[in-house]
């Protein structure tokens, strides 16, 4: 074995959800030096190298210069070889159709040391995620998995396809969808009924998922039109679809949802749609960043004894004045009243050990200004408001109008993005995109901003936007974009119910 410290790990990326990476793949992905991946591998799962790994595309899709198999192995050789650990990120499971018995078997040549992380691969997951069990009591006892690469009718073709035809309970075909129909004339010429039940699922586990089912007689016909990747499901078990159907089941399946919040806040809300079944695009239309100075926050922290009232109106907000209160070597001890403008500031208050001492019923600034004025009477009062540049005038003027002396400091920025992602643009542009997200004012004119005037008026209205409040709703309508709905509660959640609930509404298309 080689000694340079060098070693590539064989991993297994699953067949497309993210989710279903195995904990030891992610953890690989994770922490070696460089990460060598091909087109089935979900590009999501990238986001999890180092920022300083470096990512190689070997793969056939996304634009890629594909490599030859050898000149893989070579490469995979060749970065051992320099010390580095490489993370081999495949689609599926690395030893199932996936070439990564090859691959082994050169590192194992070369005297470099290999580890194997199987993945879920594609004949498993895509049944499951379809409805379909690939084994089941009293309908199969047995799964072959079969390439459909090869010619079916070739003389020397490898698959015995005689005996696969009688010989086992269930059929899962891989790299099949282009010989669909000859594959179906070797199975029925060799004593398959043509009335076995057929399934093809393609995008298997993908938001993208589609399925077709029908018979051995008619799956060519039923199919027509799908591509790889695909695969093909023969046997009883495709029957339990019917019942155990769940993904494509989902109330957001297969509607496309733009979040435009800033890449560090969006997981939270595209995990949610993600988990009821949305295909989620992140276009961060605002970028979170520290103010050009925070001279004047750390001379409101300094001074803090002096205030009444802390005010927060964002999670950014609270997490600046935390470590900047941090930074001037105080803790949470020396602040005083605190209010929160809804539940996940007041959580982020809670994890720096901070209960809020007021939150309104309802999460806008007029009604933050009316609760904390129903707390006490402010006249008088001195209120610290850690805010961004530019933010709303509501809770400043309100909190004043009730008496109160206020220190408006800015904790932190907010930029506008210049550029949208243009497969997002095109895919606004052509009405393929459902729900478009806003979760704050800035959001809606960073979301303008990046796509620009032109284009934002050719947006077909089938495209619907979604506010989590009227402060932002109003934002919208004053950008010329309609607000087809407004969360009723104004947070993350409720931004999510009014988009659930838009899309059980019978479709205005
Ligand atoms: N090692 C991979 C298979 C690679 S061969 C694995 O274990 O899954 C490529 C074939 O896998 C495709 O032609 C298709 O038949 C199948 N496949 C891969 N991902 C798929 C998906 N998400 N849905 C359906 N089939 C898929």
């Amino acid at each position: 074995m080689s000694d340079s410290g060098g070693i590539v790990f064989l991993v297994g990326a699953g067949p497309g959800d993210p989710g279903l990476i195995t904990l030891r793949g992610l953890e690989l992905l994770r922490t070696t030096d460089v990460v060598v991946y091909d087109a089935l591998a979900n590009p999501r799962l990238l986001r999890e190298a180092r920022s300083d790994a470096e990512l190689i595309c070997v793969g056939k899709r996304g634009g890629c210069h594909t490599m030859k198999q050898e000149e893989i192995n070579a490469l995979l050789v060749a970065k051992a070889r320099e010390g580095k650990t490489v993370c081999r990120l495949k689609g599926g499971d690395p030893f199932v159709f996936g070439r990564g018995g090859e691959e082994a078997l050169a590192l194992a040549e070369a005297g470099i040391a290999f580890e194997v992380v199987p993945g879920i691969t594609a004949g498993i997951a895509a049944p499951a995620y379809a409805g379909i069990p690939v084994t089941h009591r009293g309908l199969a006892s047995s799964v072959a998995f079969v390439t459909g690469h090869e010619d079916p009718s070739k003389e020397t073709s490898a698959i015995a396809w005689d005996k696969l035809a009688t010989g086992a309970g269930t059929l899962v075909v891989y790299m099949g969808v282009k010989r669909l129909a000859l594959i179906v004339d070797e199975l029925v010429s060799h004593g398959l009924a043509p009335q076995t039940p057929a399934a093809v699922v393609q995008w298997g586990t993908m938001p993208g998922q589609r399925t077709a089912t029908g018979t051995l007689a008619d799956i060519a016909r039923q199919a027509e039109g799908m591509e790889a990747p695909a695969v093909l499901i023969v046997g009883s078990v495709v029957g339990l679809r019917e019942r155990l159907q769940w993904f494509e089941k989902r109330p957001l399946f297969g509607r496309c949802v733009l979040v435009t919040r800033s890449q560090a806040q969006a997981s939270e809300l595209s995990g949610r749609l993600e988990a009821l079944g949305a295909e989620v695009m992140e276009t961060p239309a605002i970028r979170i960043e520290p103010p050009p100075s925070f001279a004047p926050l750390d001379a409101a922290v300094a001074r803090l004894p002096s205030y009444d009232w802390v005010v927060f109106t964002s999670v950014n907000g609270v997490d600046a004045f935390f470590s900047r209160l941090d930074a001037s070597g105080r803790d949470a001890r020396g602040v005083p009243g605190v209010a929160a403008i809804g539940p996940a500031t007041a959580e982020c208050l809670r994890s720096h050990g901070i209960r809020a001492d007021c939150q309104p019923v309802k999460f806008t600034g007029a009604d933050l200004v009316a609760a904390l004025t129903a707390f006490g009477q402010l006249g008088g009062k001195r209120v610290l408001l850690p805010r961004a540049a530019g933010a709303p005038e509501t809770v400043r003027k309100g909190l004043e109008e009730a008496g109160a002396t206020v220190d408006e400091v800015e904790a932190y920025r907010t930029l506008l993005s210049r550029a949208v992602d243009e497969e997002v643009a095109q895919r606004l542009l052509e009405g393929r995109v459902d729900f478009v997200t806003f979760t704050s004012s800035s959001t809606v004119r960073g979301f303008a901003q990046a796509l620009g005037r032109e284009r934002l008026a050719s947006v077909p209205a089938s495209v619907r936007f979604v506010s989590i409040g009227p402060v932002t709703s109003q934002t919208a309508r004053e950008l010329g974009l309609p607000i087809a709905a407004e969360a009723e509660e104004h947070t993350i959640p409720g931004l999510v119910r009014a988009v659930l609930e838009l899309a059980e509404a019978p479709c205005p298309r």
